[in-house]
């Protein structure tokens, strides 16, 4: 009898109970709208924008709906103009290119290395084509930061980093989201803090972030801030800055508050997990397991390895074969856009070059996640099942 796995990709554990009883605080008030407070009361989306920004070391920090929206809200506030030209990463999720569509600007991608990081080559040759780089950490990889910074002051690109797979990661000790001039998370259900729907946005420069703060809907209440800029600041923006709205409400913020005091234990989690699977993983024929590099501390809340030049018909035998006892692998390399997964081919209303080393390493990518219901022993089977079936189709003619 072969072993199968019998949970669920797909389920998260539940809310903690004291962020259950807080969000029932508000709901009891009937206050749920951030600006909805009484007196001089700071309110959770406040209480959660200060303790945030304390979390990263960030100066100002501004809740929002979504990751999504803090992206689009990030370019608007660095004053990216419908035609602009905006550097992003060819791997990446569709709400990067996205967030970059949203403002009527361009998206120039650049390349992706083995490591799953941008191709800093890449970027290097593609640098003058643009003032702003919309760098994702795509599944939590960074790239080598310095070397990053070093060619975009070179170059006077801003960057925005996409953080949404690195809430508590760092590089050298540093917190991701802290190399850019601003920096936006997403707290929706598969990342590491759950609300459901909800966004993160810091940055240390108070003109953009008092309008970033306007462009969220703030009207004239930005006083009412957990860590925004002081009120002198919104004089410079305050007539000139749209209401693009989309706050977040104290709900969600209350679910958040305790989960982020938590944070550090369950990144730990997830990399004890990321850890059972990999060394589980490592020596498979075949298969290459994308090496982390010391400079970097990760969150394994997902894992990838490549099946590199193999044929696509062998790559779909390995997915049915995993899918059929248990393990759900997501193919980021398929033609077609599948789940949530995509190419940048596939964003066809952003049209590029092709990138033929790129090509060959979107191919390969075999991505999983582990959410925190798997227990070790559930990681350590999950790994001997694609071994197995990895090494069984590498092997067969
Ligand atoms: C989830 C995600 C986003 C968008 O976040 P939402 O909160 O879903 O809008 C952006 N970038 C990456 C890499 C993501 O995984």
């Amino acid at each position: 009898m072969k072993e199968t796995f019998t949970g669920s990709f797909t389920q998260q554990e539940p809310i903690p109970d004291t962020a259950i009883a807080a969000a029932v605080e508000v709901m009891k008030t009937g206050r749920l709208h951030r600006y909805n407070l009484v007196d001089d009361q700071e309110g959770e989306v406040s209480a959660l924008e200060r303790e945030f920004a304390a979390y990263t070391g960030a100066t100002y920090c501004l809740a929002v709906a979504s990751g999504g929206y803090a992206l689009a809200t990030a370019l608007r506030a660095v004053g990216v103009k419908p035609g602009d030209k905006v550097l992003t990463n060819a791997f990446t999720l569709a709400p990067v290119p996205g967030s970059i569509a949203s403002v009527g600007a361009v998206p120039v991608f650049v390349g992706v290395t083995e490591q799953l990081t941008i191709d800093l080559e890449d970027l290097a040759a593609k640098a003058d084509q643009a003032d702003v780089l919309m760098l994702s950490h795509m599944r939590g990889h960074l790239c080598d930061m310095d070397r990053l910074a070093g060619i975009c002051h070179a170059k006077g690109i801003t960057v925005i980093e996409d953080c949404a797979h690195t809430m508590g990661a760092a590089w050298r000790g540093i917190p991701s989201g802290r190399f850019g001039a601003l920096a936006a998370y997403s707290t929706q259900t598969y990342k590491h803090m759950n609300s459901g729907e909800g966004g993160l946005l810091i940055g240390d420069d108070p003109v953009v972030m008092a309008r970033a703060t306007m462009l969220s809907g703030s009207y004239m209440l930005y006083t009412r801030h957990g860590a925004a800029p002081e009120a002198e600041v919104f004089e410079q923006v305050k007539y000139a800055t749209p209401n693009v709205s989309g706050r977040m409400d104290h709900l969600r913020a209350a679910i958040l508050r305790p989960q982020l005091a938590d944070l550090a234990t369950q990144c730990a989690r997830w990399n004890e997990r990321y850890q059972t699977v990999e060394t589980g993983l490592r020596d498979t024929p075949g298969l290459t397991v994308v090496e982390r590099p010391p400079e970097e501390t990760f969150v394994g809340s997902s894992i990838q390895f490549l099946l590199l030049d193999w044929p696509e018909a062998k790559i779909d035998h390995v997915l049915s074969r995993c899918l059929a006892r248990g393990v759900e692998l997501k193919w980021f390399g398929g033609a077609e856009p599948s789940g949530f997964t995509s190419r940048y081919d596939s964003w066809r209303y952003a049209p590029s070059d092709p990138m033929p080393k790129s090509d060959r390493v979107l191919r390969s990518i075999i991505d999983m996640r582990l959410p925190l219901t798997f227990s070790l022993d559930d990681c350590a089977l999950i790994a001997r099942i694609i071994r197995d079936e990895v090494s069984t189709v590498f092997q067969s003619g």
